[in-house]
């Protein structure tokens, strides 16, 4: 994992910069990579009833998509951090980058499509070259935008300082990670001095508006476990994040968002290595509640991959799981395709149906 003291800080800033030239002359291609089947089949082997035949119990198989208003938009990979439980694999070396073609076809199938809200994710969307570009075009469009931040980018580097300022200027949302409001648990998950770095983040956003009863500038922030268990209630530890971070920080902020470990990429590996995969999984399944379904994200959602290929979820994207049809790039965006499309399951959507269910914007039920 990445440390995040001062002097690191600076060694990640110097070699996302080299990732970025490095793009710059020489764009990556795509390739599947041999780990992202090899995760696949891993969760295929274990003995678990399959997801599909689970949905087919409770009648609920073609699992369909209802509409399309959300086009969450996956910039790339690079990240000024390798948190533990990543499930893009982001970091500082991470070459595959949105090209500006492939962002403007985002931007025309907006203007053609009925989508309410765009949701910019990454690795650490912030540092895509045109990302203040691309807000500025979305913010010109009548849509709602997110941007999800690792709230660390606000004070990496004075390069990205203005971000809490430019966000505001745009009406952009933010959701940002901090999956506790402890030093030891966010240092642990995220790594070292993180937390520090998220608190300064947070109080710069608190600074601009954001999150406060007296302002529209929407701040949430997301919870993820720090190992193998489903999320606590939301809304108690909505309660107790604010209490915490308010006493301890002054910081205030809007929602809170529970979220469940995916079983894919670094989660994935972590419980291999540490032999939890399967009663992981087993966690997952026998916390199957079948209400969370009508709600799933993929069901209103659409993923674009930073080369432009359509998903029903960014997890499927990490797991290049493209939608199922003829058209699979934002290049050819024809409502018609994504309309009740059938949408790809396999074992990794348990982490979905968990408990209270679980999407980009926490619980389902
Ligand atoms: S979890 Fe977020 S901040 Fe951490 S490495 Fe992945 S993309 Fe970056
Ligand atoms: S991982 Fe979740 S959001 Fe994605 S397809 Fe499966 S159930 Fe839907």
């Amino acid at each position: 994992m990445e440390k995040y003291t001062e002097k690191d800080r600076v060694e990640i800033y110097k070699k996302v910069r080299k990732t970025l030239q490095q793009v710059k002359e020489a764009p990556v291609e795509v390739t599947v990579s041999k780990k992202t089947r090899k995760d696949i089949a891993e969760l295929n082997k274990i003995e678990i009833p399959p997801f599909s035949k689970q949905l087919k119990k409770f009648k609920q198989l073609p699992l369909q998509s209802d509409s399309f208003e959300i086009l969450q938009i996956n910039l790339g990979y690079l990240c000024n951090q390798v948190c533990n439980h990543c499930h893009v694999n982001a970091g500082p070396s991470r070459k595959e980058l949105m090209s500006v073609k492939t962002m403007k076809d985002c931007l025309k199938a907006i203007d053609a499509g009925n989508f309410h809200t765009v949701d910019l994710t990454g690795g650490a969307p912030e540092i895509h070259p045109d990302f203040k570009w691309f807000v500025k075009e979305l913010s010109q469009r009548n849509i709602k935008i997110i941007v999800r931040s690792n709230l660390t980018i606000l004070t990496f580097h004075k390069a990205y300082e203005d971000l809490p300022t430019f966000f505001a200027a745009h009406q952009v949302e933010v959701i940002a990670s901090m999956p506790c409001y402890t030093v030891e648990n966010v240092d642990k998950q995220r790594g070292e001095g993180v937390f520090d770095a998220s608190i300064e983040g947070l109080q710069k956003l608190n600074e601009t508006g954001y999150g406060r009863t007296d302002s529209n500038l929407k701040l949430h922030l997301v919870y993820n476990p720090g190992g193998p268990s489903l999320p606590g209630d939301q809304e108690s530890l909505e309660a107790d994040y604010k209490r915490m971070l308010s006493a301890n920080f002054g910081i205030v902020f809007n929602k809170l968002y529970t979220i469940t470990n995916m079983p894919i990429s670094r989660f994935l590996n972590d419980l291999k290595k540490s032999g939890k995969l399967l009663d992981y999984m087993r966690l997952l399944v026998d916390n199957f509640n079948s209400a969370s379904v009508e709600n799933l994200m993929c069901r209103n959602t659409v993923s674009i991959r930073w080369d432009g290929t359509m998903y029903d979820c960014d997890f499927n994207q990490m797991l290049d799981l493209p939608i199922l049809g003829a058209v699979k790039n934002i290049e050819n965006f024809n409502e018609l395709v994504l309309e009740k499309r059938n949408i790809v399951v396999q074992n990794h959507c348990y982490g979905c149906t968990a408990g209270a269910g679980s999407s980009c914007q926490g619980a389902l039920s």
